[in-house]
């Protein structure tokens, strides 16, 4: 039988201050790089040009903010640390056009809560500064105390009152990836602003303001700013500036792509996949565009008060945004038309390659992506590098640190960036030729070989063209604009075809029935079986009729297998496939000047619908070259 309990009257209390405050910090401070990240963010929203970071034991031991921002004046201290504390707004307008990183007032509150912090500031008008030193539990201290212009924050010890927190921290190496990954954004973010980054005693980054272009390069690398495209477009709407990497920069993960919104890093895959679907076929399967792309929109139209990290924004209007960087990267590429070489058409390797810089021992070796930059792995790394030679101690309560401030540390010449990413490295960028129109007309040297590759002689040097993929990209251009009802594409069957199908078949073609139709393929289907067909598309050569809409859809379920895209893309590319001419087909001299002509007024003359190059060009000079002519 059930024990009958009896319920006292009320049963229901109010947590005590600081175990509210200790689990509304668990939804700011996710772990150290939470910390970095607001921290950083408080010295920006503080005017701050010049910010360094320096970090122990991944930042489970210390987190140390140096800012030269506009300090605090000692109430505006003694209020920061405390709840929905916030000097960025004032009214619930005010959230509705935040400029600022910040605006909850729940950082400083929240590191409070799980942490030893102590913070150092002052106020350019003021003679002299303000320590606060706070500890969970014990009264907040505020004394007169001498220290530069601006504020520096110590986070000691994190979590170290919240053990199922710190349990759920990961490695430093995995820890230390995450504040490195956030202090990256920061630097992309503001290149205007010099930032300093240590790990213990080793420097990771010394930047000072420079133009985004050299940021990247000092940040992602060499070899990544020299493949970059510039992005840029504007409407009263949005402003879009920034750069997208060359298509060989792919990479088959997204870290390589970087989102900012009026400044703030932001995570977005469906802005990613408006980047993604802009480059078409000029991207190998599974591969993912590098990118910067800095967006700029009035606050009033966008919310970043949904995601407690403020990683994620939503926009009024997200298709504009969408359809916008669709449109921008487009541009981007249409009008940087990479034609593959010949010599320089492989594929940069991404192998890794190690590196040491001076100082690091074999044992410490770091390997990074050479190409992007990125951290790979730190294999023997261990945890004493972790710990800093900067001399903090703790003794409970009163706690003191004797170390030089980093601004005062001697720099070394040469950064571990640079000596990580290899600066001098040689490269050479893979050239782009555009043709604004077709290079060969009837007075142009031209030739097939073996009924399969073109050769005409251009005022560079020699250009050759594979005649199927140059067919077939023409017309699957032809075919994305019959189907967006651009132009109509329907020629009327002398009589009409009854043709058989099984049901399978059938039933694709009634997904596909609206396209179809735009594509120029006009159909009644009979009973369970038949259809009776009355146009087809201009380019199906006569004779194939009756074999082209099967044709087309047995190579439809053929895309689908291997890409990625919609309907009517896949379709595009099966009808493209099934209707160009093919390797073999022997060609008149009109025709080939012809083919020339319609594949340089395509959008995007270099690649086929599946992403295979079109066009190679050997310049007169490689020849001259390779018979010892220079
Ligand atoms: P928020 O940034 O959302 O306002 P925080 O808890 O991060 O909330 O900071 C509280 C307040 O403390 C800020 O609004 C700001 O006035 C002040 N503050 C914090 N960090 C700094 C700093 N580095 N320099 C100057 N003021 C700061
Ligand atoms: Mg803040």
């Amino acid at each position: 039988m059930n024990q009958k309990y009896i319920l006292p009257t009320s049963i229901i209390n109010i947590l005590p201050d600081f175990i509210a405050n200790q689990i509304a910090a668990g939804e700011v401070v996710q772990r150290p790089e939470s910390v970095v990240k607001e921290l950083v963010e408080n010295s920006i929203d503080a005017g701050a040009d010049s910010v360094a970071v320096v970090v122990r034991d991944a930042g489970k031991s210390l987190i140390h903010i140096v800012d030269n921002g506009d300090g605090m004046s000692k109430p505006d201290l003694e209020l920061s640390v405390k709840r929905h504390a916030t000097s960025k707004i004032y009214t619930s307008e005010d959230l509705e056009k935040i400029m600022t990183l910040g605006f909850r007032g729940e950082a400083l509150a929240s590191i409070t809560a799980i942490s030893q912090l102590e913070i150092r500031t002052r106020r350019n008008d003021e003679q002299v500064g303000w320590r606060l030193m706070s500890e969970p539990l014990n009264e907040i201290e505020i004394e007169p105390f001498a220290t530069e212009k601006g504020t520096q924050v110590f986070v000691k010890n994190l979590f170290y009152n919240v053990p199922a927190r710190r349990k759920f921290l990961h490695s430093n190496l995995t820890e230390f990836r995450h504040i490195s990954e956030t202090m990256l954004k920061f630097a992309l973010s503001f290149s205007d602003k010099s930032f300093t980054y240590y790990d213990g005693n080793s420097l990771i980054f010394n930047l000072k303001p420079e133009p985004l272009i050299t940021r990247i390069s000092n940040t992602l690398g060499e070899k990544v700013a020299l493949s970059l495209m510039e992005v840029g477009y504007d409407t009263d709407f949005i402003k879009i500036r920034g750069y997208i990497g060359k298509p060989h920069l792919a990479k088959q993960s997204r870290t390589g792509q970087y989102f900012f919104l009026n400044g703030r890093s932001i995570q977005s895959r469906s802005l990613a996949y408006s980047v993604f679907s802009a480059f078409e076929h000029l991207l190998e399967k599974n591969y993912q565009p590098v990118f910067v792309i800095f967006l700029e929109i009035n606050p009033e139209h966008i919310d970043v008060n949904v995601h407690p990290q403020k990683h994620e924004v939503k926009f009024d209007d997200e298709r504009f945004v969408f359809s916008s960087i669709n449109k921008a990267v487009a541009e981007a590429l249409s009008r940087n038309n990479l034609m593959p070489s010949i010599k320089l058409s492989e594929h940069l390797q991404r192998q890794p390659f190690e590196s040491h810089p001076p100082g690091i021992k074999d044992s410490d070796k770091i390997i990074v992506d050479k190409t992007t930059g990125e951290i790979l792995d730190f294999p023997k790394r261990s945890q004493q590098n972790y710990s800093s030679n900067f001399n903090y101690q703790h003794q409970s309560g009163n706690w003191k640190s004797t170390q030089q401030q980093p601004f005062q540390e001697k720099i070394p010449e040469v950064s571990a960036f640079d000596a990580l990413f290899g600066k001098n490295e040689n490269v050479s960028d893979s050239r782009s030729h555009d043709f604004t129109s077709s290079p060969v007309n009837s007075d142009t040297s031209i030739w097939q070989l073996h009924n399969k590759y073109i050769f005409a002689q251009t005022d560079l040097g020699l250009l050759i063209i594979d005649q199927h993929a140059a067919h077939e990209r023409v017309l699957y251009e032809r075919a994305l604009k019959a189907m967006n009802r651009e132009f109509a594409y329907a020629q009327n069957l002398l009589f009409p075809i009854r043709l058989k199908f099984s049901s399978p078949e059938l039933s694709i073609l009634k997904i596909l029935e609206n396209d179809l139709f735009a594509l120029g393929f006009t159909f009644t289907i009979i009973g369970e079986t038949d259809i009776e067909l009355r146009t087809v598309p201009q380019d199906v050569k006569s004779g194939s009729e009756e074999n082209a809409l099967l044709e087309i859809l047995t190579q439809f379920e053929e895309e689908k297998k291997i890409r990625i895209s919609d309907n009517r893309d896949s379709l595009a590319a099966s009808y493209s496939c099934k209707a160009a001419i093919k390797t073999g087909d022997k060609l008149t001299k009109e025709e080939m000047v012809s083919l020339f002509e319609q594949l340089f007024n395509c959008s995007m003359p270099y690649v086929c619908p599946h992403g295979r190059p079109v066009a190679l060009e050997q310049p007169l000079a490689d020849f001259d070259k390779q018979f010892k002519r220079t």
